[in-house]
């Protein structure tokens, strides 16, 4: 194992871990101001938070604009899977607060890069689109998914009664049984781009997070020549544990560099999907950030915290797109209950969760800029 998870106090974890969007965001700017940080600021031009105020993602970057190396750490690319992110962001800047050594290398933080999603605990964007599926290279037209038409219906129940939930997870177990776990798992996460009203829907356009994105990395990771990414997500993977999905090609020169940044049995690990194949996204926010930042030699992974048992995690998705299309009335009693589901599916309000997964992000970012310096000595 190339890292040892750091024992993280309950007063730690309260500070870094903020109940709500707007004191995330609070947090980390105060973090940021703490650090020393340039902070750049992006505000949503097409959607509002909750209580019509708006939204930023917001980037804080440090270390000489001269460095061959960066380290990119994006939090809320899945909304409500923000809260990790921003506590291991902000735990970062209170370490370069308080006078850590760290490599001379780039930092660069994007917090809440899908703000809509993380004020809103909701998976997506302010068009439902899964983010980490909208990265595609628009000009050659969306990968097709024709299987996800045929299970549309069971995996977005619009009536939300016992009988509904039951039937559609009778049509699911019969579609597993004719054509396996494997085509499932990969049908419903590879990303769709036929349903806007769906599951991983891919969208039909760049999104503003998406051209955000673009923006940041024109603006702070030009000149670098070496990206070490993390990509800050929930719901995979063991309970308070992290799970590792490296996109670079599995035995490449980028692989072998994560495999030595994090440990080779995490991630060659073939966890993660109750059993099954890992399914081929498309359109993933490391492929958006190797195409912005084309000069640069790109390493990371997206790594996920366990939070609830899978059919939960599948249950709350089922949930959080109920509650936006689904027949529900705008003050249904039951709306509270279930977006309160949807928070603990993605973070879990346990403090001892919390205390693991945040003592597990600090390890993982100092592990990864110790790689970063000895990378960029190459
Ligand atoms: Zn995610």
């Amino acid at each position: 194992m190339a890292f040892v998870p750091r024992d993280v106090s309950a007063a730690l974890a309260s500070a870094c871990f903020a109940p709500d969007y707007t004191s995330a965001r609070a947090r980390f700017l105060a973090a940021a101001a703490r650090a020393g940080a340039r902070v750049d600021v992006f505000v949503n031009d097409v959607a509002t938070g909750p209580d019509g105020g708006s939204l930023s993602t917001d980037v804080a970057v440090l270390g000489p604009a001269d460095a061959a190396g960066a380290l990119l750490v994006v939090s809320g690319t899945h909304g409500p899977e923000g809260f990790v992110g921003s506590a291991a962001q902000v735990a970062l800047l209170d370490a370069v607060a308080t006078g850590a050594t760290v490599p001379r290398v780039r930092i660069v933080l994007v917090h809440a890069i899908n703000a809509y999603g993380f004020a809103h605990i909701t998976r997506t964007t302010e068009h439902n689109v899964d983010l980490n599926r909208n990265f595609i290279d628009w000009s050659g037209g969306a990968p097709s998914n024709p299987a996800y038409a045929e299970l549309h219906e069971a995996l977005c129940p619009s009536v939300w009664t016992p009988e509904a939930l039951a039937a559609a997870d009778r049509a699911r177990s019969s579609w597993i049984e004719h054509k396996g776990q494997d085509a499932f798992v990969d049908m419903t996460s590879r990303g769709q781009y036929t349903h806007p009203q769906g599951l991983n829907y891919g969208g039909s356009g760049p999104e503003w997070a998406n051209r955000t994105l673009e923006a940041i990395a024109r603006r702070h990771l030009a000149g670098v020549a070496r990206i070490a990414l993390i990509d800050w997500h929930t719901a995979l993977g063991e309970r308070g544990e992290p799970f590792f999905l490296c996109f670079n090609e599995p035995g490449g020169a980028g692989w072998e560099r994560a495999c030595a940044w994090w440990g080779r049995d995490r991630v060659e690990t073939s966890g993660g999907f109750g059993g099954a194949a890992r399914p081929k996204y498309t359109g993933l926010l490391f492929h958006g950030v190797q195409r912005f930042a084309a000069h640069a030699d790109v390493t990371g992974a997206v790594i996920e915290f366990g939070t609830v048992p899978i059919d939960d995690a599948r249950r709350a998705l089922q949930a959080d797109r109920y509650l936006r299309f689904g027949d529900g009335a705008a003050d249904d009693p039951r709306r509270g209950a279930l977006r309160e589901q949807v928070l603990e599916a993605f973070s879990p309000q346990s403090l001892q969760w919390q205390r693991s997964v945040l003592g597990h992000a600090i390890a993982i970012q100092h592990a990864t800029l110790a790689g970063l310096a000895h990378w960029s000595l190459e």
